[in-house]
């Protein structure tokens, strides 16, 4: 089990340019395997939910290399767990959280990485701006002044061709050039998080700078 995670990271992570980054999604999974990820070679790692990220770095705290990344929807009430637990937001999907994960950041100290979500289709089981509400608000989120504006997270809706998948991959590719072209002070567009186990070869084509895998390294979620 565990010597098999290590041939599948090696697999994985020969198949992806190296400039991209590939991190770990640990949803579910256990401390033990997540340390079998770790001795080969991943240093970083994605958890959705804030409790089960808190108990599984306080498990890990010896590896103190690993840089953690929320993939998950924040809650306004988790704001201040989630900055103290993880270096990277990739699912910040909402002005009033940006506003309340600045303010937050400014009292903890911090100044988190974050990537703007944002749906290319319109998607009622996914959180994220619409890229008209996302243009909109964008004067107000370069005004956070202690959030790192990276970049932009998507993902697809389910049941799509693999067309259609490129399509919403490269529409974001596009909207990123779009908001870098304006010279915004504080918002950067340097990161796009895309792709997970099914499409993120399709994500990598159309420009990805990090991939969040799961399934393909650990197998199947309960
Ligand atoms: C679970 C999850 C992933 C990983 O999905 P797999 O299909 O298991 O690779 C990636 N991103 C987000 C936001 C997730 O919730």
């Amino acid at each position: 089990m565990i010597s098999s995670i290590s041939e599948r990271i090696t697999t994985i992570r020969a198949s992806i340019p190296p400039s991209v980054r590939l991190i770990a999604v640990t949803k579910q999974v256990p401390s033990e395997v997540i340390r079998a990820a770790y001795a080969a070679g991943i240093r970083d790692f994605g958890e959705n939910r804030i409790q089960e990220a808190a108990t599984k770095q306080a498990e890990l705290h010896d590896l103190s290399d690993i840089t953690w990344h929320f993939i998950g929807h924040l809650q306004s009430n988790k704001a201040k767990k989630a900055l103290e637990l993880f270096d990277w937001i990739h699912s910040l999907d909402n002005l009033k959280l940006a506003q309340r994960l600045d303010e937050l950041a400014q009292q903890l100290g911090v100044s988190p990485q974050v990537c703007l979500q944002v749906k290319i289709l319109p998607d009622p089981s996914k959180s994220g701006w619409s890229v008209p509400e996302l243009l909109t608000d964008l004067p107000a989120l370069n005004e956070c002044k202690n959030l790192q504006i990276q970049g932009l997270m998507t993902i697809p809706p389910l049941g799509l061709k693999d067309a259609e998948i490129s399509h919403v991959f490269n529409s974001t590719q596009e909207l990123a050039k779009e908001i870098a072209a304006k010279n915004w002070t504080r918002i950067k567009m340097r990161e796009l998080s895309m792709g997970m186990s099914g499409d993120y070869q399709l994500a990598v084509e159309a420009g990805a700078t990090m991939v969040r895998l799961g399934t393909i390294l650990f197998g199947n979620r309960s």
